[in-house]
C-alpha cells in the first residue's frame, strides 16, 4: 500500500485521504476473498494479534478476532471477568504481559477516553514494537467504526467503486446522543473528509451547539488537519428538517451508561422526537438508507420495522463490511514491513 505512515490507528482526525482510500481498497479486496471460495488468507501468518477490551463488546471484538484469523494470525483475547484487574493489576500492566508474550497489535477498548493513545506513547517510550489499535476509548474515538461505516455508505453510494469520493456532497443526517458517541465522532472526522455534508440532529442536552465546531480545528496535540477541505457540519433540532435534505441517515444507541444525570426525561417522547420508523422517513428523499452502529434498543433510536426492513436498513451489512474493514486494518498495521 502506498504511503501508510500510522504506526498506531487511535483517532481518524489524523488521517489523510490517502489513508482512507489505502482501508477502503484494500477493504474491497478483502471483502472479495470474503465471499470467494478462499475466505482466508496466509498474510499475516505467524503474527499475534491480541484483543485487550476492558469494556464490553459483541460486534467490535468478535469481528475484529475473525479479520484476524481470515488473515491466518493467531489470536488472543483477554476480558477483564476472571483477569488479574481484580487483583489490582493496572491496564499498561496487563498490555506489557501481551507485548511480553509477543503482541504485535493490541486492540485496546476501554471506558475512559485516552487510555489506547496512552499505551501507545508508553510502549513506544519504552522501546516496543508493538501498535496500538483504537477499539473504542470513552467518548473519544471508535476508528474502525467509522471507517466501516464509511465503507458501508461509500459500497451503498457507489457499488462498483466504494472508494472517499462516493460520499462527497452526500448529506449524512446523523441523529441521536452525538454526546456520548465515540462512532459520531469518529464519523465526523471520516465524512467530512471526504467531502460529506454531516447534519447532526438532536434534544440540546445529548447535542451542544459546539458541535457545529467539532472539525474545525484539529484535537489537543496534534498541530495540523491532514484534510485542506472538509464537508460542512450543521446542527438541526428537527428531524423533519434534517431529513429533507439526507442522502443517508444514521441513528445512534442512547449512551445511558455515560449519563450521569437524567438528560433524557421520557423514553416515548424520545421516539416520537428523534425515533426512526417509516413515519418519519417519508420526510426522507425515497429508499434514503438507515445505519446504527449497534447495538439497538428496538423502538426507542428506531422501530422493529425498521430493523427488520432489508431494503433500506444497513444495519446487518454494517455489521458484515466490519470484518474486511478490519482485515485491513489489521493488515496495515501487522504486515507493513512486507
Ligand atoms: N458499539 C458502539 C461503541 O462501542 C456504539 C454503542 O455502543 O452504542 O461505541
Amino acid at each position: 500500500m502506498s504511503n501508510w505512515s500510522h504506526r498506531h490507528i487511535l483517532d481518524l482526525a489524523t488521517f489523510s485521504i490517502e489513508d482512507y482510500t489505502n482501508v477502503l481498497e484494500l477493504a474491497k479486496r478483502f471483502k472479495a476473498v470474503s465471499t470467494s471460495g478462499t475466505r482466508k488468507l496466509p498474510a499475516l501468518q505467524g503474527r499475534l494479534i491480541t484483543t485487550l477490551f476492558f469494556e464490553p463488546s459483541t460486534r467490535t471484538r468478535s469481528s475484529f478476532e475473525l479479520a484476524a484469523k481470515r488473515l491466518s494470525a493467531d489470536v488472543q483475547s483477554f476480558s477483564p471477568n476472571n483477569s488479574s484487574l481484580s487483583k489490582g493489576e493496572t491496564p499498561i500492566d496487563t498490555a506489557l504481559t501481551y507485548v511480553a508474550m509477543g503482541a504485535d497489535v493490541l486492540i485496546v477498548r476501554h471506558s475512559s477516553t485516552n487510555v489506547p493513545g496512552e499505551l501507545a506513547h508508553y510502549l513506544e517510550e519504552a522501546g516496543h514494537n508493538t501498535s496500538i489499535l483504537n477499539g473504542g476509548d470513552g467518548l473519544h474515538s471508535h476508528p474502525s467504526q467509522g471507517l466501516l461505516d464509511l465503507f458501508t455508505l461509500a459500497n451503498f453510494f457507489s457499488p462498483n467503486e466504494p472508494i472517499p469520493s462516493a460520499v462527497k456532497d452526500k448529506t449524512i443526517v446523523i441523529v441521536g446522543d452525538i454526546l456520548h458517541s465515540r462512532v459520531a465522532r469518529s464519523n465526523l472526522w471520516a465524512l467530512t473528509a471526504c467531502g460529506a455534508n454531516v447534519v447532526l440532529c438532536g434534544p440540546p442536552t445529548l447535542l451542544p451547539e459546539e458541535f457545529k465546531d467539532f472539525v474545525k480545528a484539529p484535537p489537543p496535540g496534534q498541530k495540523l488537519d491532514p484534510i485542506k477541505k472538509r464537508g460542512q457540519v450543521t446542527i438541526m433540532r428537527s428531524l423533519k428538517d434534517a431529513f429533507q435534505e439526507a442522502d443517508a441517515v444514521m441513528t445512534l444507541r442512547l449512551q445511558i451508561e455515560r449519563m450521569h444525570q437524567n438528560l433524557i426525561t421520557d423514553l416515548y417522547q424520545y421516539h416520537c422526537e428523534f425515533g426512526i420508523n417509516h413515519e418519519s422517513l417519508k420526510w426522507c428523499k425515497k429508499d434514503v438508507p438507515v445505519l446504527h452502529p449497534g447495538p439497538v434498543n428496538r423502538g426507542i433510536e428506531m422501530s422493529n420495522a425498521i430493523l427488520e426492513d432489508d431494503s433500506i436498513c444497513l444495519v446487518s451489512e454494517q455489521v458484515n463490511n466490519g470484518i474486511p474493514v478490519r482485515m485491513a486494518l489489521l493488515y496495515l498495521l501487522a504486515a507493513k514491513e512486507n
